[in-house]
């Protein structure tokens, strides 16, 4: 197969990234990646769906990144993934005579080892330079589930139309469920045997990274997990912080104690971002130095520096993301970097321990066991937005009174942009289409 052949499988059967900005798949494939990395480092609390769908679906994952790399001609691949996810470690170990080219990198148990340029640093040694993505280290990495999807698209002719998702935190029956892309979250929690508490608030994604959300928020390819909290969980309100009162408290109360640059994660890997001298900028009111300023171009969002580092509980990734924001809005493009300097030599001993981060974010207590549901969902409505990945939203190509298929497109990419593909994720009606979503109603064969 070229790499044209699979980057047309991937893009017809709407492969995108199963987590994060949900980067189209295709776009990512390149000639010159001697090394794919397969992320199985699943570095937030609670999260688990990644290790259970590569335990289950081992042959199929193996076989898709094997794929992906004799396509390219990439010279080997790595399982990016920690020890402590034993069963589904020995169950690749089980594997790999089948795979030569395929070898196991063990990331430390520590929070972001899953953020890409940590992953590679950890189990290649190559440090990606500010401001630019993998392929310059010669690596490509993909998440498990978006290498099962290419899996079932190249050799089962299947295209995205489920995702796998962890629902825990307060509900009754915390598991990891398969649900049609477009389920809501309400239902989503019934079938986690519903709230176990009146006040709750949803989070979407990990408790590091993940963002608020409602009943009424649907599935999409990048959803991987809900997180139910109580509303006044330490953690919930750290999310519904206002922006305004964050920028005053930075001036009453910011020490410059430089906690937030010690232990800041793309700091310690030499990338020139100082989260404390932004916050000294945006206290004083005065810039002294405005390449600290561009340089937040530079944060992961990993926020360690908030959740984790700032003795003082201030915000200095919300307000980083946001000061970032702004610079994208005024066209002012990512800064040439002042300097790359060399890895921290003090990184090892500042790295921040998932077992601690968790204790630290008030979530031992949910730290349960998740297993992966077998029960097969079928929701009598989806919602599919048009816009699920990094790039331009699809274009509808149903109607409103259309019978769908599960499988059948209702979306085509956006030309001459970088877009996807959407499929129907059950068989009914479309109620309703315009230019964000389509509704679909299940409609049972006759
Ligand atoms: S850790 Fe907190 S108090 Fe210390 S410099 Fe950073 S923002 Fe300021
Ligand atoms: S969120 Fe904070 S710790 Fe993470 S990269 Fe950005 S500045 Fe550094």
């Amino acid at each position: 197969m070229t790499i044209e052949e699979l980057a047309e499988i991937m893009k017809n059967n709407g492969i995108s990234g199963a987590g994060g900005a949900g980067f189209p798949a295709y776009a990512k494939l390149n000639p010159n990646a001697d090394t794919i990395l397969l992320n199985c480092a699943e570095c937030e609390p609670l999260l688990k769906v990644h290790r259970q769908v590569l335990k289950t679906y081992t042959f199929e994952i193996l076989s898709g990144l094997n794929l992906i790399a004799k396509t390219i001609g990439a010279k080997q691949c790595i399982v990016a993934i920690k020890k402590s996810y034993r069963s589904t470690v020995a169950a690749i170990e089980a594997q790999l005579p089948a795979f030569p080219n395929i070898k196991i990198g063990i990331l430390p148990e520590i929070y972001p080892a899953g953020d890409e340029v940590v992953t590679i640093y950890e189990t290649t040694g190559r440090v990606v330079a500010p401001g630019s993505i993998p392929i310059s280290e010669g690596c490509i990495v993909y998440n498990v589930e978006t290498v099962l999807n290419v899996y079932n698209a190249v050799f089962r002719q299947q295209p995205v139309t489920h995702k796998y998702i962890t629902v825990t935190g307060e509900v009754h029956t915390p598991a990891t469920f398969r649900v049609p892309i477009g389920t809501s979250f309400e239902a989503l929690i019934q079938l986690a045997g519903g709230a176990s508490i009146d006040s709750y608030v949803i989070l979407c994604g990990g408790p590091m990274t993940g963002t608020l959300a409602q009943n009424t928020d649907v599935v999409t390819k990048t959803t991987n997990a809900l997180i139910v909290l109580p509303s006044n969980h330490p953690v919930i309100i750290q999310k519904q912080t206002n922006q305004t009162i964050s920028e005053k408290r930075v001036m009453s109360a910011c020490c410059q104690c430089r906690v937030c640059t010690d232990l800041c994660s793309r700091h310690l890997l030499g990338h020139p971002i100082e989260p404390h001298e932004i916050m000294r900028a945006m206290s004083s009111g005065k810039v002294v130095k405005p390449q600290a300023i561009l340089n937040a171009a530079f944060c992961s969002g990993c926020g360690i520096c908030e959740m984790f580092a700032c003795p003082q509980s201030l915000h200095p990734r919300t307000l980083i993301l946001a000061l970032k924001a702004e610079l994208r809005k005024n066209g002012i493009a990512v800064p040439k970097p002042e300097y790359s300097a060399p890895v921290n030599p003090q990184r090892d001993y500042r790295k921040v321990a998932k077992e601690r981060l968790t204790a630290r974010l008030g979530l031992t207590k949910y730290n349960t066991p998740a297993p992966l549901s077998e029960k097969d969902f079928h929701p009598k409505k989806v919602k599919i937005l048009f816009s699920q990945h990094t790039g331009a939203p699809s274009i509808p190509n149903v109607q409103a009174g259309d019978s769908v298929a599960v499988g059948q497109v209702i979306a085509v990419p956006a030309e001459n942009a970088l877009s996807n593909t959407i499929h129907a994720s059950i068989n009914g009606k479309v109620l309703l289409v315009n230019k964000e979503f389509a509704l679909i109603e299940e409609q049972k064969e006759a």
